[in-house]
């Protein structure tokens, strides 16, 4: 059985909805095949992951529109304190975001992934064609078009190709693609916690010597922790015992929280960079962590994700209006140069800044501490941070990621 769309995307977990919906509601038949099946990531105890994303990012998922059923469920991040060491004192080495600061008045959303996804996918039943439990198994391009075949037989026949198929993307792999990283030799331990000191909006990030650790506010007096830790002590403290593995993390962090309790599950993930060499190949464009997998040390694995859906949506609906073939390789040329040295850039800051907070070389700490303290004592350049953490100085700005329509 052969069907025909204008886009296949390879991969359902974030990014790949997000851009099924945008090109959608442009009038484009859409296909998003994904090989998880559709209940498991929508459960509560599926993944304890919850993400910062910037003002920018919520722009993008109202312009899906997405955004209305998450209202309830996501926190507003009001401000961002980073600090070197445990206690509340911020000191003359440390960094104080307030979004009072910045027009917008808020610094982005802190959001939940079972609701994020169960948003899109409530959103991708009304809008496109969802094929969960299914994988895309190869690929054929030729100058009319690509066939994608699916792991139950069938073959989709579309203009372009996207793989959103995460980190070890097989579409990548097949098309020839080759990635470049490294192991950061450390796993993050992931947990969300109950606290008895309200959090006021704010997002910390704790430069501890044995590695950061992000205290991230949820809806309620909740937080979510991601602590990077070298992968021999987070074996040995991630093993501990819940009681255990509260009273240790509670040494951190209970001077901002106050006494915490688990909320839930707790998760671990192994940290890696991998970087795609080329974003595109014949008839096939990559977005999201199948494109650039990033340290989640600054939050922006998503944030970035979601700036190559704006901007490959925007490349192939004005390429779509114009009456060109979207497969083609100038709109996935247009869509590379726009993406792939920010992605770039921003993936390797993060690596550095990483090297530089995962140690407890003194000489790095003064580095490190003066760096903070510099930025966080010039009114302008705070301000300048603060827009660059809420994604307002991405230049060029994609249209949704402007609030602006396709
Ligand atoms: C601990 C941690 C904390 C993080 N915190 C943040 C944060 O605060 N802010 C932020 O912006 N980012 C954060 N991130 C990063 C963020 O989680 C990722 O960037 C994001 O989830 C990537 O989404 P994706 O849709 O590109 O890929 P994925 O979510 O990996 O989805 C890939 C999908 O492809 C499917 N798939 C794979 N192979 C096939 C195939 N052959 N056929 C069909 N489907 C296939 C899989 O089933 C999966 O559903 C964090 C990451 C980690 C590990």
């Amino acid at each position: 059985m052969r069907n025909e769309y204008d886009v296949v995307i390879a991969g359902g977990g974030l990014n790949g909805p997000a851009l099924g919906l945008a090109l959608a509601d442009a009038g484009l038949r859409v296909a998003v095949v994904d090989a998880a099946p559709e209940r498991a990531r929508a459960d509560d105890s599926f993944d304890g992951r919850a993400y910062a994303l910037a003002l920018a990012s919520v722009r993008l998922l109202g312009g899906i529109g997405v955004c209305d059923g998450l209202a309830e469920t996501a926190q507003p991040i009001r401000k961002v304190i980073a600090r070197q060491g445990r206690g509340t004192e911020i000191g003359p080495f440390g960094l104080y975001f307030d979004a009072n600061e910045i027009e917008e008045g808020v610094l982005g959303q802190m959001l939940e992934d079972r609701f994020l996804y169960r948003a899109l996918l409530g959103a991708m039943r009304d809008r496109l064609t969802h094929i969960p439990e299914t994988q895309v198994v190869g690929e054929a391009a030729d100058a009319g078009g690509i066939d994608v075949s699916l792991s139950d037989g069938r073959i989709l026949r579309a203009r372009l190709l996207v793989g959103a198929d995460g980190r070890r993307s097989g579409v990548a792999k097949r098309a020839g693609i080759r990635r470049s990283g490294h192991d950061y030799g450390q796993t993050a331990l992931v947990a969300a916690l109950d606290q008895e000191i309200p959090h006021d909006g704010a997002a910390h990030q704790i430069f501890l010597p044995t590695g950061p650790l992000a205290v991230l506010p949820l809806k309620g007096d909740r937080s979510s922790i991601v602590w990077s830790l070298k992968r021999d002590r987070a074996q040995v403290i991630g093993g501990l015992g819940d009681e255990d593995f509260l009273s240790v993390l509670g040494q951190q962090i209970e001077a901002i929280t106050g006494k915490v309790t688990l909320a839930g599950p707790r998760f671990s993930y192994p940290l890696n960079l991998t970087l795609a060499n080329s974003y595109i190949a014949e008839r096939v464009a990559l977005i999201g962590d199948a494109a650039h997998g990033v340290h989640p040390i600054a939050g922006q694995g998503l944030n970035l994700g979601l700036r190559d859906v704006g901007a490959l949506a925007e490349c192939v609906v004005e390429a779509a209006r114009n009456g060109e073939d979207i497969g083609f390789a100038t709109t996935l040329d247009r869509y590379q140069g726009w993406r792939r040295f920010d992605s770039t850039s921003l993936a390797l800051g993060m690596d550095g800044v990483n090297g530089l907070f995962s140690n407890d070389n003194p000489v790095l700490r003064g580095m490190r501490g003066l760096g903070m303290g510099a930025v966080n004592a010039v009114p302008a350049l705070r301000r300048r941070f603060m827009r660059t953490a809420a994604g307002l100085n991405i230049d060029p700005m994609p249209r949704l990621l402007a609030g602006k329509a396709l």
